[in-house]
């Protein structure tokens, strides 16, 4: 154990303390006041081997020397700087080179594991809070988290994709629509595009998987959004398309929400007052309801049959999703859509017609049971990412930031009970 006061140190306790491997400190100042120790080092003798950091050969001769000076971790409270004293090479390769050093994985001023501190800080603060605890600007401690994550992404093997997500996000008026790719089997977003065109999800596919790693998808969960069902078919044509349920129960709901405007729109004010505040209660499943919420329904549905009707349409088109026979799914369906004649809603009718244009989505499902919900989670999370850290401009980071997420399960947004 060292002992006394950290002034009277040696440099061979110095290097003790530090523990880069293969360099010693030579030379050390420390300033009491201002809580600063810096620390000068260069490589232990024995530890000659020079690493060009083009190509990664090793090389014996140095070609000269330079200095470099880094922020490290802090010892006890004093902040840490270390001066390294740094080679350059003379490649056949890459002509003159700086050697590569494991502990200055960039050419900012900071330590690989200052930086790795500052990017595990990230993961559960906001970059702002970390930037005020490490007293750094917060542009820099977003640059330092995502030199982190791309070291993260690199060190790790992708998986096959076998089940792939397709949805949109909406990031407001001027951003428009984020286009994010997912893998179902694992839970995390791929890669994300600007808008939401065929041409979006064509450069996913072009920039992120050769021939035979898209030949591998089996299926797509997408919702009935014709542009990425034409690039899924062009460019993966073995991957069925499966519609996400979440999706078309979203376009139901719509449905239910319509006749009750209609409905209640023509009853006049006395009436409309009555269901105020009731919306949610028809958009809500069954299920999720209390017995209290079911009797609220219940007396809104005393007072309009129609309204009713169309809840009872919503709920049982659920069970287009329990079948295991395509045929008996499709029956299911027509039975469904039976129901509907001399009842003049004009929304269901638009949503038959809807389900029958893209049948063969919808009864794939019975064949290929793809987890719905991934895709909702996925975007979950980014919407927390984008909720606390405002403004990713750099969708590279925010892609990064949501497949740590991901591979953490943090924050991670319960599956949605639609699975
Ligand atoms: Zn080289």
């Amino acid at each position: 154990m060292v002992s006394g006061k950290l002034g009277s140190l040696r440099d061979s306790e110095l290097t003790k303390l530090l523990g880069w491997p293969g360099y010693r400190v030579f030379r050390h100042e420390i300033d009491e006041k201002g809580k600063r120790l810096r620390l000068w080092v260069r490589r232990k003798r024995g530890n000659r081997k020079l690493i060009c950091s083009g190509c990664g050969r090793g090389l014996e001769k140095a070609h000269d020397t330079s200095e470099r000076e880094v922020r490290d971790l802090p010892c006890m409270e004093f902040t840490t700087t270390v001066v390294v004293e740094i080679y350059r090479v003379c490649c056949p390769d890459c002509g003159v080179k700086t050697e590569r050093v494991p502990q200055l994985p960039s050419k900012a001023p900071f330590s690989k594991r200052f930086e790795d501190a500052v990017g595990m800080a990230c993961e559960s603060a906001a970059a702002r809070q970390v930037a005020r605890q490490f007293g750094l600007p917060a542009s820099t401690v977003r640059a330092l988290d995502k030199r982190y994550l791309e070291r993260w992404a690199q060190s790790r093997r992708k998986p096959v994709l076998r089940q792939m997500g397709v949805d949109e996000i909406y990031l407001g008026k001027s951003q428009k629509f984020l286009t994010v790719v997912s893998n179902l089997e694992t839970g995390e977003p791929l890669w994300f595009g600007r808008e939401r065109k065929k041409e979006t999800l064509d450069e996913f596919f072009r920039s992120e998987l050769s021939a035979l790693r898209r030949s591998r998808i089996e299926a797509a969960c997408v919702d009935m959004w014709e542009p990425f069902t034409t690039s899924i078919l062009e460019w993966a044509p073995e991957c069925r398309i499966v519609y996400d349920k979440f999706h078309v129960m979203q376009h139901a709901n719509r449905a239910v929400d319509e006749v009750r405007r209609v409905e209640f729109f023509r009853k006049g004010g006395r009436m409309r007052g009555l269901v105020k505040g009731k919306r949610w209660l028809l958009l809500t499943r069954w299920t999720n309801l209390d017995s209290r919420k079911r009797q609220l329904l219940n007396e809104l549905f005393r007072l309009n049959r129609r309204v009713m009707k169309a809840y009872l349409l919503k709920e049982s088109l659920d069970r287009l999703w329990t079948y295991t026979y395509e045929g008996a799914a499709l029956r299911y369906l027509s039975a469904w859509a039976g129901q509907l004649r001399w009842q003049r809603m004009e929304p269901f009718n638009k949503l038959a017609d809807m389900l029958f244009r893209h049948l063969e989505g919808l009864l794939n499902y019975c064949r290929m049971k793809v987890p719905f919900g991934v895709v909702e989670a996925v975007n979950g999370n980014i919407k927390a990412l984008l909720r606390r850290g405002r403004g990713y401009k750099d969708l590279r980071y925010l892609l990064l930031k949501a497949q740590r997420m991901a591979a953490l399960k943090t924050e991670f947004v319960v599956m949605r009970k639609a699975a």
